[in-house]
């Protein structure tokens, strides 16, 4: 429909612009027709003037020089004019190309019709460029403001949490609780600069990426075992169905995928709940479901919840220790492994996120090449 739009714009254009060649055309012609007509009265005025005599192809010739001269006048007029008005247009150009340089991208040069076919497509890229250093700049921002409020809450409270210590009046068990929120707190702040250099690390394009032969189903296997003492504390039921596959990827960063979705599946499911994880294999691809009887996400947060620090529930996190970090790293993660990540997710339900991974690769006869195989 766009597509259509804009071409219908560019046949109209076209015309529009033959239109105005045919009308300079015609404009010119008549400008010559004029200035032959002038000279051709005045002309004998002048020969008479002048006191000469001349033969009819002197006189002809003399009627040609003064239509020249009139028409050189008036092109001497009119063309400084246009000069001038493509000259300011080049400056508008120059001006905005200067503003972005000094980092003010709120820049929009107005195109200008008589200039469309030399500047035109400069123009538009020049527009277009700023919009995007000002998109980036205004994501810019919005990152350096919620990295510092991330670091200043845990801040404020570990500071509040010092000075409640220096009461001496304070029981051992109150001094014990205080003690364990700074635990807390400086914990969540080295998590935070951890998951920043991570995806940082992650969006750079440079992170080494070494793609290793494993068992998939063994890995996830592994990490369900080691978060144990969080479930078990829970009491959560965990439900592995893992199809044996073996894949080619980076070992350590599919690990962080597993171990980020296995994580929040636990924080946000209520005690009793349960914990389903689903491997299957097709041909190309290999599909891991992890599924939870959690809080759920509302339906209009759904869309954000793979943004960089985007939290559901906030006091929720508060709590949990969450910066909203994960999700954006599992993103990356997957599509640098050229895979794909969704999530489907009712409140008070819970939340199902499915990662689709290529199979490159693969080879069946392979052994497992780090991991053990499963028990
Ligand atoms: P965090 O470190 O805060 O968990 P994530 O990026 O992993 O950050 O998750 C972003 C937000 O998405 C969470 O704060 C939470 O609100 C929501 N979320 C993620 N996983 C789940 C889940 N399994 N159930 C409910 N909400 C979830």
């Amino acid at each position: 429909m766009r597509l259509r739009l804009r071409l219908k714009k560019l046949k109209a254009n076209k015309m529009w612009r033959a239109c105005k060649l045919a009308f300079s055309i015609m404009v010119i012609l008549l400008f010559i027709l004029a200035s032959w007509s002038i000279s051709y009265f005045i002309t004998p005025y002048l020969i008479n003037w002048a006191g000469w005599s001349v033969t009819d192809y002197w006189a002809f010739v003399l009627v040609c020089i003064v239509a020249l001269l009139l028409l050189g006048a008036v092109i001497g007029i009119l063309f400084p004019l246009a000069r001038n008005k493509h000259l300011a247009f080049y400056q508008s150009i120059v001006d905005a190309v200067k503003q972005i340089s000094r980092g003010d991208f709120d820049v929009k040069i107005k195109p200008h019709e008589d200039f469309e076919d030399e500047y035109g497509a400069l123009v538009e890229s020049i527009n277009h460029m700023a919009g995007e250093l000002g998109q980036m700049e205004r994501m810019r921002q919005e990152f350096i403001s919620n990295v510092s409020h991330e670091i200043q809450s845990p801040l404020t409270s570990i500071r509040g949490f010092a000075r409640v210590l220096q009461n001496e009046e304070l029981t051992e068990d109150e001094r014990q609780h205080y003690l364990y929120i700074i635990e807390m707190e400086t914990m969540r702040l080295s998590k935070l600069s951890d998951n920043l250099l991570k995806l940082t690390s992650l969006e750079s394009d440079h992170h080494p990426m070494e793609p290793v032969l494993f068992r998939l189903d063994s890995q996830i296997r592994k990490l369900i075992l080691v978060s144990e003492p969080q479930w078990s504390a829970k009491e959560l039921d965990i439900d592995l169905n893992l199809a044996k596959v073996s894949i080619k990827a980076d070992e350590e960063m599919l690990s962080q995928v597993w171990v980020n979705l296995i994580h929040n599946a636990i924080k946000f499911t209520p005690d009793n709940g349960s914990i389903r994880i689903d491997m299957k294999k097709s041909d190309a691809y290999v599909e891991v479901v992890v599924q939870d009887s959690g809080i759920g996400i509302k339906a209009d947060q759904l869309p954000h919840v793979f943004e960089r620090f985007f939290k559901a529930d906030v006091s929720r996190n508060r709590t949990q220790g969450g910066n909203g970090l994960g999700l954006s790293i599992v993103q990356k993660i997957v599509q640098l492994h050229k895979g794909t990540i969704a999530v489907v997710s009712t409140r008070g339900v819970g939340s199902t996120f499915t990662v689709k991974l290529p199979l490159c690769m693969v080879d069946e006869g392979v052994p497992v090449v780090r991991n053990s195989p499963p028990k």
